[in-house]
């Protein structure tokens, strides 16, 4: 979606992903602990191979976390934030919604 900027006219505007960025961070640490503690849990009451299990499971739970969190970021980037920057001005703004 392309919007004009209201300062100074220009269509060079991108969007700027604030909630994209922040959603992927929080989904990530989010995400690796609840992998490694639910691996560490299933490693204590059994396998041999518990260190494996525990950082496959953070690598997957950061994965899956990370890209949850992007997702749920990216819709409030368009429904909430709205931020759009000019690349001309420097002008912040929120596009016209649809
Ligand atoms: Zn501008």
């Amino acid at each position: 979606m392309t919007s004009l900027c209201p300062h100074c006219g220009s269509a060079h505007t991108v969007p700027q992903r604030t909630g994209e960025r922040v959603g992927g961070s929080i989904g990530l640490v989010t995400g690796l602990a609840g992998g490694f503690s639910g691996a560490l849990r299933g490693a204590a009451s059994a396998a041999p191979a518990g260190p494996y299990a525990a950082i496959l499971g953070g690598l997957v739970g950061g994965a899956v976390g990370c890209g949850l969190g992007a997702k749920v970021g990216c819709t409030v980037d368009e429904h909430i934030l709205g931020n759009t920057r000019c690349q001309d001005c420097g002008h912040t703004h929120s596009p016209p919604r649809a």
